[in-house]
């Protein structure tokens, strides 16, 4: 028997009925309230930056972008947490080939899935068949949100990747809301008018909810030829750029449709791990520069 195997129990966020369970009502002087607070702001102050990755709409590549955003961070060195929030089509597990991976709770802490030094956590963990459809409504998300921010064993982290559903939604919502000072968000859009009318949502959710703007990232700009390497732009590119210039947000550059990003991402093999020699594996590590670069947030004077 393994050294923590006799402290394993099933974690018990495995059903909505669960977190039916649990105190969401309670006011925000309660004394509950205030050391559940105190839980998660003791847990969030281990990890130096928390980024939420955005989208406007589904498709465009935002949890491509996360997992290979966490894994340039953790190839340059970096410890790396990666969360997926998105309650009703996690696909972080499939990307990083560990759909039957399960979570497990050691002393009533949530224990992370670990994979190439990263530690990952999706509701994908949580569900008994990989089909199973998660029909939640608003508290339960939010419970489950706040579960994985404060009862989960992230540690120490340089960084916190979080991979939220597309749209304005409860879970971006909810992040956002109990996230105190993240470093901000990551937008993802294509560069169609469709997908950038939304993300000047996106940019606006952030506006409202006082959470800095990283950047945006264009993907699916242009078309990787498989054979010679060559770019053409079978649609027109620039729009996230444009647009990210109007709504005064950094432009963090383009990623080119791969098909070699389709295959590592149906394979579980992270594609820039793999191709990062290549023009997109170069583009995206070009895209994770201005986050690198961030600084350590102040710490609160208590
Ligand atoms: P979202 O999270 O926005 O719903 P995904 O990241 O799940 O989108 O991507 C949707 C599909 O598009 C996946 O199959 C992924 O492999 C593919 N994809 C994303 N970006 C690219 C790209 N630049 N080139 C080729 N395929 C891509």
């Amino acid at each position: 028997m393994k050294k923590d195997e006799k402290n394993r129990q099933e974690p018990a966020v495995s059903c909505p009925s669960a977190v039916k369970e649990q105190k969401c009502s309670g006011t925000a002087d309660s004394l509950d309230a205030f050391l559940e607070q105190q839980k998660m702001d003791g847990r969030m102050q281990k990890i130096k930056h928390k980024i939420i990755v955005l989208s406007g709409k589904g498709g465009v590549g935002k949890s491509t972008v996360a997992v290979n955003l966490s894994i340039s961070l953790s190839l340059s060195g970096k410890k790396v947490g990666l969360l997926d929030v998105d309650i009703h089509g996690p696909s972080i597990p499939k990307m990083l080939k560990l759909e039957d991976s399960r979570i497990s709770v050691i002393d009533g802490v949530i224990q992370p899935v670990e994979k190439g030094g990263m530690k990952i956590l999706s509701i994908g963990f949580l569900l008994h068949d990989r089909d199973d459809a998660v029909i939640w409504r608003g508290p339960m998300k939010a419970g489950v949100i706040k579960q994985f921010l404060s009862d989960v064993a992230w540690g120490e982290l340089d960084y916190l990747i979080i991979d939220s559903p597309p749209g304005t939604g409860d879970e971006p919502l909810s992040v956002c809301q109990m996230l105190k000072n993240p470093d901000g968000a990551v937008i993802v859009t294509t560069p169609q008018d469709v997908a950038i009318v939304d993300v000047r949502k996106s940019i606006n959710f952030c506006r409202q909810l006082k959470i800095p703007v990283i950047g945006v990232i264009e993907n699916m700009s242009g078309f990787v030829c498989p054979k010679c390497g060559e770019i053409t732009q079978i649609f027109k590119t620039g729009g996230g750029e444009k647009m990210a210039v109007e709504m005064k947000v950094p432009f963090l550059g383009r990623i080119p449709i791969d098909s070699a990003i389709g295959v590592a991402c149906d394979a579980g093999t992270p594609f820039i791990y793999h191709y990062n020699k290549t023009e997109t594996g170069k583009a995206f590590e070009q895209i994770i520069e201005p986050i690198l670069a961030l600084t350590e947030p102040e710490k609160a004077v208590s």
